[in-house]
């Protein structure tokens, strides 16, 4: 019970509460004080005391009584009912504020008893005779004499499919429209099952009732019911106030002042544009989602709600509170924002003069939490605590005003202010016994929502009933019964420890973690991970000597030939010392030589370093700088460039032709360098990725098997030689016998020349990065005799940057026989390790994007949050990087290195280090990922970083 259901409840009990300076006093009916009352009003004397202060402070609803008002005048209509009455009529054909109730009677029925009743029902409660009539100044509230009142009655005793049948004619009765300005306001149906069963269905307008209302209906039905059926009168006692009088005293009282108090605490309260809650949803939003509504239903044991009593009472708090709490920290987790605010409905009934009256009452309630600085949760509760209780003490404004006055974000066709509604029933709904009847509440099924997640929880003997409620177009099934489970993990573990901080409260089940940590790791493969590159490609040299290894311009060199050039090369480069633990820069442009270099200085032992001839003199200079390196290598394209930079140059092609040809064999490890690939950061200087030939081998061997040798034969290489794709390009064909095929660097990549490349060289693999596929997607497309030269093509890998849903569908289409991949993967991370087939499904999927993938053999991945706990399934962090694609750091920067290659606290993944990519991602339910941007906002540009 929340602090005013508590009060109500003692109301109705016949207790009252009031403060006498400090004090609390209350006074009893006898009797009415049971030893359990007085140790919970005991328990909760703080929180009593708080909120009748804080309710004194906010324009005290004590003093202010309503009044029976005149019927011979108009009657206006309340705050909530003038807004139900817009909204219907916006939507006239909406059946969004229909009301239900469906009893399940057994036992012997006496009909004429029940519509005695009901009708007496009507009779005693004006809301539902009353209809709305226009007038020049607005509605009116118009109440009719008219109480005669008969059921539709079904028969379907005879009727095969009995429950189908029901439910069918339940939809259809629950699925008709009301008008507000005809009446009737209440609509009843009888279903007669069997000679003893029967259903009867009370349909009802929102403008008419709420929750407390119904409840009260059917208490007051069956009184009524068992009275008539002995022939008894009506044992209620008459009502002398009515909703229409709460609504004149509303109109009256809520103005001016009372009003301004009230609204200049929400103001400040809500002010500041709360951000919308960003929760992960499994289907992309529309600007119109509809409101189609589906519901999980599952139970809190009865331990677990002891133990969240106790922590409450301990706390100071209410149950609502720690519930609420927890559900903030689920939302909160699951959204990444700090601050949450959440709906809740509050029963409008403070003055004690309304709690007998059918009518709308309800109000909604907007708690907006703070859950900055990472509070304990018992610190969080205190928060939110302090929150509810402003809230209720508030709680008269409408909020539908407080929306007009507000006035905030609306976007996409979502709700103002919230869009997540939380609520704790504590009526429970048990049977009713009544003289030869069995009566219980149904469930109908309202297959609508007005919120895109709500949360309803009522206490029941066996603990308490949940029920999760979410818009069939934003969630699945799957993930709202996913986000069920991690709520009652979060509860078991604050009440376990409730002064951890939110961040180390636990929301996943251990299969979860096993999945994300094992299952979905689980990428061992065999590989040789202690060979280099260039021992992989000798071993080619050995079995297909002649074959051709490079095609460059109308040069072709075979393998052997390949090798040799290499050879001498780095006979060379050993003679002036280098090896082992040195770094050789390379400035070349794309030709024969840029595959000669990279393999003779992986063949000393040295790391070679891409530079581009087009850098800026002064970058170039910075990257000498900090490898301290004197010597690099050119050719006969870069000399200038070479001269300017005034430092030692060799020249490639100077030692193609001479020298020893045999390979050095030099002995080293897989875990030293294979090269250092200059990145920028978009701001400070450039820093150098260091990649050892492990990660490069595990790259190499898992594409033979990915793409298969055949793809292989003759490659493509389209990228810049300053990044890494370019090498995979150039070497991976030469560990299978294919070729790699390199354009020339004056021709620009038009889909013209590319097209014809392709053609006359029988290439069967090539790699875009997006902005460059979009681009020459629908030049292939459109232009016919550039379509027929791609026969061969068997596989594009697009990547490097989210890639556009649109063109790849378009270009699946006209190329239906080739493979597009999507690859994923950062420099540090030996050029990619995550990897996504495409099937051409996701273009009718709901889905947001078109996956990442999943971690290709060897790699590892996790995505953490900002503490590096792991986040569930559906919910986006951190992707983090491990395994055997891993790079080395960053050379000749300590500090970097450790910043972003950070020490792995899940030694079940079986490496130690992670790397830590700055990328937002999350895991969808199959395993793949899902790309979401750069934590920094990072921009790149045609595919590189900048
Ligand atoms: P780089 O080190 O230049 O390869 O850049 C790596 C970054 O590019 C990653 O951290 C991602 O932000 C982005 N990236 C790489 N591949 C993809 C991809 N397939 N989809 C989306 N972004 C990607
Ligand atoms: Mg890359």
């Amino acid at each position: 019970m929340n602090t005013l259901e508590l009060f109500t409840h003692l109301r109705s009990v016949g207790v009252t509460l009031s403060l006498e300076g400090e004090r609390l006093r209350y006074s009893a009916a006898t009797g009415a004080l049971t030893p359990e009352l007085r140790q919970e009003l005991a328990a909760r004397k703080d929180e009593l005391i708080a909120f009748l202060r804080m309710a004194q402070s906010a324009t005290s609803v004590t003093g202010q009584r309503v009044q029976p008002v005149a019927r011979d005048r108009e009657l206006p209509l309340s705050f909530a009912q003038q807004r139900l009455l817009f909204l219907q009529q916006l939507e006239p054909e909406s059946v969004a504020y229909n009301v239900p109730v469906a009893l399940h009677l057994k036992g012997r029925l006496n009909l004429q008893a029940l519509e005695q009743a009901i009708r007496e029902i009507v009779r005693r409660h004006e809301p539902l005779r009353t209809t709305f009539k226009p007038t020049e100044h607005g509605a009116v509230q118009v109440i009719s004499q008219q109480t005669d009142f008969r059921f539709s009655i079904a028969d379907l005793r005879d009727v095969d499919e009995k429950e189908a049948t029901m439910r069918r004619l339940m939809r259809a009765e629950t699925g008709r429209v009301f008008d507000l300005m005809a009446g009737p306001m209440l609509r009843a149906q009888l279903l007669q099952l069997a000679e003893q069963e029967q259903v009867i269905l009370l349909t009802m307008h929102h403008i008419a009732v709420d929750g407390w209302s119904i409840g009260l209906l059917v208490r007051e039905v069956a009184a009524l019911y068992e009275a008539f059926v002995t022939g008894r009168p009506s044992p209620l006692p008459e009502l002398t106030l009515q909703y229409a009088d709460y609504a004149a005293w509303q109109l009256d009282w809520l103005k001016g002042d009372v009003l301004e108090k009230q609204l200049a605490y929400w103001r400040q309260q809500l002010g500041g544009a709360p951000p919308m809650l960003d929760l992960p949803t499994d289907k992309a939003r529309t600007s119109a989602p509809g409101a189609e509504g589906r519901e999980h239903l599952f139970d809190l044991p009865v331990e677990l709600l002891e133990t969240l009593k106790e922590l409450s009472r301990h706390e100071g708090a209410t149950l609502f509170m720690t519930l609420l709490a927890a559900f903030q920290v689920l939302l909160h987790k699951y959204a990444g924002q700090e601050e949450i605010v959440v709906g809740t409905p509050i029963a409008g009934r403070n003055l004690p003069e309304v709690e007998s009256l059918v009518g709308f009452f309800v109000n909604t309630l907007a708690l907006r939490t703070d859950l900055s600085g990472d509070p304990a949760f018992s610190q969080l509760l205190q928060r939110v605590r302090e929150t509810s209780l402003q809230a209720y003490a508030h709680q008269d404004v409408p909020f539908e005003m407080l929306v007009e006055e507000l006035q905030p974000d609306r976007s996409l066709g979502r709700a103002p202010i919230f869009q997540v509604l939380f609520a704790l029933q504590n009526a429970p709904r048990g049977l009713l016994q009544l003289p030869g009847l069995q009566i219980s509440i149904m469930e109908t099924e309202d297959a609508s929502t007005k919120f895109e997640l709500s949360l309803d929880l009522s206490e029941s003997a066996n603990g308490l009933q949940c029920r999760l409620r979410y818009n069939v177009d934003l969630f699945e099934a799957e993930t709202v019964g996913r986000m069920a489970r991690h709520f009652r993990r979060l509860l078991e573990s604050a009440v376990a420890a409730p002064e951890q901080r939110i961040s180390a409260l636990e929301i996943l089940v251990p299969e979860e973690r096993d999945q994300l940590l094992r299952r979905w790791n689980d990428t061992r493969r065999g590989y040789p991970l202690d060979k280099c590159i260039h021992q992989l490609i000798e071993a080619q040299v050995g079995r297909t000597p002649g074959a051709i290894a490079a095609v460059f311009e109308d040069e072709e060199l075979t393998y052997a030939e390949v090798n040799e050039r290499a050879n001498r090369l780095a006979w060379k480069l050993i003679e002036r010392g280098i090896g082992r633990g040195s770094c050789v820069p390379v400035l070349l442009e794309r030709s024969m030589a840029l595959a000669v270099a990279w393999l003779g200085v992986m063949k000393t032992g040295a790391a070679f370093v891409p530079l581009d001839t087009t850098w800026p003199l002064q970058r170039l200079q910075q990257v000498l700088d900090d490898l301290g390196s004197r010597t690099a290598l050119v050719n006969r394209l870069t000399p200038q460039r070479a001269d300017e930079l005034g430092c030692d140059f060799i020249a490639v092609e100077d030692c193609e032709r001479s020298g020893r040809a045999t390979n050095p064999e030099i002995e080293m490890s897989a875990e030293e360098p294979l090269y250092v690939m200059y990145t920028s950061g978009s701001t400070g200087k450039p820093k150098g990725v260091v990649v050892p030939h492990r990660g490069i081998t595990n790259r190499f061997l898992w594409m033979n098997d990915f793409f298969g040798r055949e793809a292989a034969r003759a490659v493509l290489q389209t990228t810049r030689q300053v990044y890494d794709s370019a090498v995979w390009q150039l070497f991976w064909p030469m560990l299978s016998g294919g070729r790699t095929v390199i354009p020339s660097p004056e021709m620009e990549l038009t889909a013209e020349y590319l097209a014809g490349l392709i053609e006359k060289r029988g290439v069967t693999l090539t790699d875009f990065v997006p902005s460059v596929f979009n681009v020459i997607v629908p030049q292939l497309v459109e232009n016919g005799s550039l379509k027929e030269r791609l026969q061969t093509l068997r596989s594009v890998i697009v990547g490097g940057e989210e890639i556009t849903a649109a063109t790849a569908y378009h270009f699946m289409q006209h190329f239906p026989g080739v493979q597009v991949v999507n690859l994923y993967g950062p420099t540090e991370a030996s050029i990619g390790c995550i990897a996504y087939e495409l099937t051409g499904d996701e273009a009718t999927s709901t889905r947001h994007k078109i996956p990442i993938g999943r971690p290709i053999a060897n790699a590892r991945i996790l995505i953490l949050d900002d503490s590096r706990k792991l986040v569930p399934v559906g919910v986006k962090g951190e992707l983090y990087l491990s395994g055997a694609c891993l790079g080395l750091g960053y050379y000749n920067d300590e500090e970097k290195t450790r910043a972003a290659f950070v020490p792995n606290p899940y030694p079940e993944i079986g490496w130690s280090t992670l790397y830590q990519t700055g990328d937002v991602a999350r895991y969808l339910p199959d395993g793949n990922i899902e790309f979401w941007g750069r934590r920094d906002h990072q921009v790149k540009i045609r595919g590189f970083r900048i």
